[in-house]
């Protein structure tokens, strides 16, 4: 397929099907590729793909045309692209009233919540279906125009909808978040929470304002949180985060050295690890100098790659 695809560690990145997206707007071909013997498509309700138990953990339920005919009206059928050998792979929402157990599908699987599902699927399982989760979302409330208020229909394979009444073309929006690791020397700060497990200290986060860089973003959010001056900002790797389409970017920030911590209400706590405690808090748990437990969130979360990769520098 010639698709460049740099190493990423995140959950929910490296989409392994070619998106084909010169098929989007050929609504014949689409159709046909509907009818095919090798069409894969999978099945959601409320948010949720039908997963069953395999040898090696949770798969995807693949499905044949025949459940487009048990699938909800209202909804798009999204096409999600291509595999290496060609079969076209789509997605489809059940109504929220579909009852798996009355229904032909019975025995294959169950719907299951993707973000508790995912350490148990593949990355390739966790890409496709977190792609399909947004957009299935995105549709669910987009139904009408934000600018005259009719009523929009889908449209090229689900990857957009046209108002009924102005004609104005909607796209699946992507929300920018940069999420980033202040460091300073050789420490990194880490913050917590109160709603966050006790013991668990996280990688900072914010929305992307209008007008702003990621490296502005990343400035403003440092600041605001804990009171340091980032001095430079740059990019590692994203996170496509499904909940319900956030691009999670994430960054490492320089801090200057000679300010101390002004902690927000949102941040509880923050504290300085060193190389060696931010692998330990990564391996289970660190014990700091003042008796304090630290742990890294799981490696669902962009979070623990960031401190990973800050880790592991040289
Ligand atoms: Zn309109």
């Amino acid at each position: 397929m010639g698709m460049l695809q740099p190493r990423n560690p995140n959950t929910f990145a490296n989409y392994p099907l070619d998106r084909a997206g010169h098929r989007r707007k050929d609504a014949g071909w689409l159709s046909e590729a509907l009818t095919r013997d090798d069409a894969q498509i999978c099945a959601f309700r409320k948010d949720q793909p039908l997963v069953a138990e395999g040898a090696s953990g949770l798969t995807p339920v693949w499905l044949g045309p025949a459940v487009l005919g048990l699938a909800d009206k209202a909804s798009p059928v999204i096409f999600l692209g291509l595999d290496a050998s060609g079969a076209p792979h789509f997605a489809v929402s059940m109504g929220v009233r579909f009852n798996l157990d009355d229904s032909p599908l019975a025995g294959l699987g169950g719907f299951e919540d993707l973000r508790g599902s995912a350490p148990s699927l593949s990355d390739h399982a966790c890409a496709i279906l977190g792609c399909a989760k947004s957009l299935l979302d995105w549709h669910r409330r987009h139904r009408f125009c934000a600018h005259c208020g009719a009523p929009t229909d889908p449209a090229e394979g689900g990857w957009k909808r046209v108002c009924a009444g102005c004609a104005t073309e909607h796209f699946p929006r992507v929300d920018p978040v940069v999420i980033m690791l202040p460091v300073r020397g050789d420490r990194a700060l880490v913050g917590r929470q109160e709603r966050f497990p006790p013991g668990m200290y996280s990688a900072l986060a914010g929305f992307v304002e209008p007008g702003e860089s990621l490296e502005e973003a990343v400035a403003r959010e440092v600041l605001e949180e804990v009171g340091l001056t980032v001095r430079s900002a740059r990019y590692l790797h994203a996170q496509p985060w499904p909940y319900p389409s956030q691009l999670m970017i994430g960054m490492i920030a320089e801090v200057l050295f000679d300010e101390d911590l002004v902690l927000e209400d949102e941040i509880a706590e923050a504290v300085w690890l060193t190389r060696a405690e931010a692998s330990a808090a990564l391996a289970g748990g660190a014990t700091l100098s003042d008796g304090r437990r630290v742990f890294a969130p799981p490696r669902l979360a962009i979070a623990h790659h960031l401190l990973k990769a800050w880790a592991e520098e040289p």
